[in-house]
């Protein structure tokens, strides 16, 4: 919507300069002229005692969605490795792309990428888009945003899916901005729609309170990006062909902001909560971060990993790296634990699609046994002794 001024029908009075709640009104040659800070509001149209405003509807440019074909992939590799929330992706969008009738497809970028396009086929992509070049070595949103933007103008795929890692979450915005199109971040569940074919998109809303489903109905392509660990991973079949396309890649002088000095890798223990099969996760039940030790006692027998509820971090007890929930890390173990864990919707979020869920307990309302395929009401500190016991003979 924008503002148009009638030039011969504005008497100059300045009426809608004084009114203008936004001062968007300058007054030139003793004409109105509304500026760029117009938010077009209206008050304007109504204030003007001659009639000398009035609003503009601004033509919509309709999408041709039919032009539109191909689930897409983004294949984030880092130092030549693909990223496990790629092969939940392939996964994914293998059944979306069943469901539309079309194919699945993977764009892969960095500096001598092209030998990972075997490993995207072996996991369901029947064609790869490949953009290799020493520029692309490390992740920089103007280098990424570029290739991939100008590979979506040009092959115009209708669902694009990336991993809600650091790098898909600061990818996938930028790519929507420049495709003028919708994201919706975070998602941890997608569907099509059966009469429209086109994607539902769910996702934790009002601090995970709610699931809001999102559709993009008017613009392409559909972006989501999807939280590691929440879908099931492609299966390898071993051999698998597909498709090879090189896409072309330019940069010009300005093209690319900025550069990478130096990569300085987080030095800690390195907690793999996605890839692990059994979880031994505590909360505010084990009293004080000590109780983390008997809970390692416990994973290390399994050949598993601990992880912690946001309270317990909160608290100091243990470091975030190690947080499940909306706000930490989504998980999907065979086994996970929940030991003096209440089960907050927000716990929840994380860990509710295990394979199995185990809760610790005392008390025997506590939201976690609603999700829990085996439950123990009692204290932490004699169950797990007495498991451990168990496992030794
Ligand atoms: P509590 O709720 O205090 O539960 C402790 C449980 O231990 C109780 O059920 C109690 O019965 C039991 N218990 C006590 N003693 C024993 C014992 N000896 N043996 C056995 N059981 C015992 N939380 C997360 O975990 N992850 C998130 O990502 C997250 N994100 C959030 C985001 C937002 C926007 C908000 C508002 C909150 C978020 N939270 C998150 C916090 C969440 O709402 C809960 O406050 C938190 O999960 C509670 O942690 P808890 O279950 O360890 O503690
Ligand atoms: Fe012109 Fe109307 Fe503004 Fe007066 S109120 S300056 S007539 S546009
Ligand atoms: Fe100001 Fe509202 Fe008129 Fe725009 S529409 S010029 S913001 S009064």
């Amino acid at each position: 919507m924008t503002m148009r001024v009638l030039k011969d029908k504005c008497k100059g009075c300045t009426k809608c300069v004084q009114n203008c709640p936004f001062g968007a009104i300058t007054m030139k040659n003793k004409i109105a002229d509304i500026g760029g800070a117009c938010t077009g509001c209206g008050v304007c149209v109504k204030i003007c005692p001659f009639g000398a405003i009035e609003k503009v509807e601004e033509e919509k440019k309709l999408v041709d969605l039919s032009a539109y074909k191909g689930v897409w992939v983004f294949a984030e590799q880092r130092q030549g490795k693909i990223m496990p929330v790629v092969i939940e992706l392939l996964g994914e969008g293998k059944k979306l792309a069943k469901e539309v009738g079309t194919e699945l497809c993977a764009v892969l970028c960095g500096n001598n990428v092209g030998k990972l396009a075997d490993k995207l086929f072996a996991y369901g992509a029947d064609k790869v888009y490949v953009a290799d070049h020493p520029e692309l070595e490390n992740y920089r949103t103007d280098a990424y945003g570029k290739v991939i933007f100008e590979a979506i103008s040009k092959y115009k795929p209708e669902i694009v899916l990336l991993g809600a890692t650091h790098i898909g979450r600061d990818l996938g915005p930028c790519l929507a901005v420049k495709c003028s199109t919708g994201l919706t971040a975070d998602c941890t569940k997608l569907e099509i729609d059966p009469e429209d074919k086109k994607i539902k998109q769910t996702r934790p809303a009002f601090g995970g309170n709610l699931m809001a489903t999102i559709v993009c109905p008017n613009n392409r392509p559909q972006m989501s990006t999807v939280r590691p660990g929440v879908m099931d991973k492609a299966v390898y079949e071993k051999g698998r062909k597909g498709q090879l396309v090189k896409l072309n890649v330019e940069f010009e002088k300005g093209d690319i902001r900025t550069k990478v000095v130096d990569v300085v890798k987080k030095v800690e223990n390195a907690v793999s909560l996605t890839d692990a099969d059994i979880i031994v996760s505590g909360g505010m039940g084990l009293g004080k971060s000590e109780g983390f030790k008997l809970l390692k006692q416990l994973a290390d027998k399994l050949g598993g990993t601990i992880a912690a509820s946001r309270a317990c971090v909160d608290a100091g007890w243990i470091d975030h790296s190690y947080q499940i929930g909306q706000t930490g890390t989504t998980v999907k173990p065979k086994i996970y634990f929940a030991c003096g864990i209440s089960g907050a919707i927000q716990h929840l979020a994380g860990m509710q699609n295990s394979d199995y869920i185990v809760a610790i307990n005392k008390n025997e309302n506590a939201p976690i046994f609603k999700v829990a395929d085996y439950g123990i009401v009692g204290d932490l500190y004699q169950a797990i002794p007495a498991i451990l016991e168990e496992l030794d003979k």
